[in-house]
């Protein structure tokens, strides 16, 4: 028996959850008694939503339950930055070479294409808007990452461009910026309402428990996965549970769980929006450091603000690194909207992001019936969607280009266990941090 040790929890206040229009409602049960399904997906997050939607295509007749220790768009789906991202980007930057950017290219642009479909046909309200995204620079020494970038796009033929100075300040309602990048194909989210709104759309033949942590599995198959006061048994089982699933039992030394940590305000005024933002439409920056700040200026008038690295071998923040991230986040809230010094943060909250070290996915069958999907290397809203639809047509048989490319491509190296991974990880983030320049840059703490 496989007992699971660590489990999710809600770091913080989260903010997008709190203010998406189904906030509180339940969508699922918890998991009481003894039930049979003919599969079952642990997490439903992005990666775990795509399994199980694909699977309910192909096998109408099957029946599947879709669990997740939290309510869904508490986890980690629904903390991120909320940039559905279509051109390769820094987080994900495995090898870059053209045919490879433009493969990943075209299986963002799906991902997109489903993520829409779904979203319209039902109706999702998640401020879904195809706003692009800049990426930015503050200091010199980090212009050169978006020459970097600048190059990876022209290569690969994707569309950008550049705005700097009077015009960047227009368009963003800040002049902090010295330089942007600029592709239009990013599309912005509140992500905690699109992962709820897909969950709660799925169709009847999939079950969905909320509330409902595994606390150890009996490998068969049938497989058989314990809860309080509850058992499923089921033929195959896919586990999608990002940073938790080493706790499975088929996953060693390969990711490299990292804490990072956001904040959103309260709304600003009409007055403030009219005085400072004045035809500045919604827009989201990342950093040309890859350990730098993530900006957004949301629909509903609220700035998101987004940096800050720790490793957490727990997997769970605790309330040192919740006040040291609030801290930093004031930092470069007010060095890049002095203006709004007076607006308090409503919510601040902490995420992991699954690194692997070669930026590769766990994409495998480790054992008859189960199935591993993990390490979407902080891109997860569009990776964690096409992963998941191929894993399901993985499932099933089918074969295709695009799931021998992701088969090929998913290969994460070996990472050494605690303490070695810790100190490692440390040393690399101290290191990261102290080259992102920026705003009052600490060791660990992030600025430009
Ligand atoms: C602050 C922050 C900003 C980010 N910004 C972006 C961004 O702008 N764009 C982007 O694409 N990505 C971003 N990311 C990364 C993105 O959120 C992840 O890549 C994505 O959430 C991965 O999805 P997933 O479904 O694989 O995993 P998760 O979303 O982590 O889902 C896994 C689920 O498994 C559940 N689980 C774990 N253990 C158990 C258990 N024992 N029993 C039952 N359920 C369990 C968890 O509760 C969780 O809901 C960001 C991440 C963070 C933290």
């Amino acid at each position: 028996m496989q007992k699971i040790k660590k489990f999710p929890i809600v770091d913080g206040n989260l903010g997008w959850y709190e203010i998406s229009p189904s906030f509180a409602k339940v969508l699922g049960q918890r998991i009481k008694g003894e039930q049979k399904f003919d599969f079952a997906i642990i997490g439903a997050g992005y990666s775990g939503v795509a399994v199980a939607q694909r699977l309910a295509e192909l096998n109408p007749d099957a029946s599947i339950a879709l669990i997740d220790a939290l309510a869904v768009g508490q986890g980690t789906s629904g903390r991120n930055a909320g940039f559905v991202i279509d051109v390769p980007h820094n987080l994900d930057a495995a090898k870059s070479n053209v045919e490879h950017d433009r493969k990943l290219f075209n299986l963002n642009n799906f991902a997109i294409q489903r993520l829409r479909d779904f979203k319209d046909k039902y109706s999702i309200e998640c401020a879904w808007q195809k706003a692009g995204k800049y990426m930015s620079a503050h200091e010199e020494s980090n212009l050169v990452g978006l020459s970097h970038f600048v190059e990876t796009l022209k290569a690969g033929r994707f569309d950008y461009e550049i705005v700097e100075g009077e015009a960047l300040k227009k368009r963003l309602g800040t002049d902090y910026y010295r330089s942007a990048v600029y592709t239009p194909g990013n599309v912005l989210i509140n992500p905690s309402s699109l992962i709820r709104g897909l969950a709660e759309s799925l169709p009847p033949s999939v079950k969905l428990f909320e509330n409902s942590p595994v606390l150890s599995c009996e490998y068969g198959p049938p497989h058989k996965l314990n809860f309080l006061g509850g058992r499923v048994s089921a033929q195959t089982v896919v586990q999608a549970t990002s940073s938790f699933n080493e706790e499975f039992g088929h996953l060693k030394n390969r990711l490299a769980p990292i804490f990072t940590y956001a904040s959103l305000t309260e709304p600003l005024t009409q007055n403030e929006l009219n005085r400072y933002f004045k035809g500045v439409s919604p827009w989201g920056t990342t950093s040309a450091h890859p350990a730098g700040t993530t900006v957004r200026f949301t629909p509903e008038g609220r700035i998101f603000v987004r940096n800050t690295l720790h490793y957490q071998g727990s997997l769970h923040s605790n309330a040192e690194g919740l006040e040291q991230a609030w801290q930093q986040h004031r930092r470069s809230f007010q060095a890049r909207f002095p203006f709004l010094a007076n607006k308090v943060f409503e919510f601040t909250w902490g995420g992991m992001l699954c690194m692997t070290l070669n930026h590769q996915s766990v994409f495998k069958q480790p054992a008859a019936g189960v199935y591993t999907l993990v390490g979407c290397n902080g891109v997860g809203v569009a990776k964690g969607t096409y992963l998941g639809y191929y894993l399901a047509e993985h499932i099933c048989g089918l074969t295709s280009d695009n799931l021998s490319f992701i088969l090929e491509n998913s290969h994460p190296s070996w990472v050494p266990p605690d303490p070695l991974k810790g100190l490692g990880a440390r040393l690399r983030l101290r290191q990261e941090s102290s080259n992102a320049g920026g705003y009052l840059n600490r060791p660990m703490l992030v600025g430009d």
